[in-house]
């Protein structure tokens, strides 16, 4: 089973302001990434490149792209290959106008497994 999300934004909004659901942390603090312990992988289609790819997910990612150029099925391939039901991927979709109306998806991969220790009082 696949654990994917997919979220579209209506057209016009910002892009995504990502947050981990796991612990709360904010990913893209003002253009950097600061990735918590449950983030998996983070890819920006609009700069074509991942951000962001834990160490585990890194070696079952070479190459995104199809020979058409076109991004494969990112969340599943990665799904796929780590196996972990703990694993959510979202893919979410947001517009805006540039030149024309330009829709872009970012794939960000989220671990459910790694439990925060409880805060100590
Ligand atoms: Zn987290």
């Amino acid at each position: 089973m696949e654990n994917i999300a997919k979220i579209e934004q209506p057209f016009g909004q910002s892009p995504p302001r990502v947050h981990c659901p796991v612990c709360g942390n904010k990913i893209i603090v003002e253009g950097d990434i600061v990735p918590c312990d449950h983030l998996l992988y983070f890819f920006i289609t609009a700069c074509g490149e991942f951000i962001y790819q834990r160490d585990d997910v890194k070696v079952h990612i070479e190459n995104v792209y199809d020979e058409d150029g076109d991004i494969e099925d990112i969340s599943g391939t990665i799904l796929k290959k780590l196996k972990k039901p703990s694993a959510l991927a979202l893919e979410i979709t947001y517009g805006g106008m540039a030149c024309g109306p330009i829709w872009d998806t970012d794939y960000v991969g989220f671990d459910f497994e790694v439990i925060d220790p409880e805060p100590e009082e």
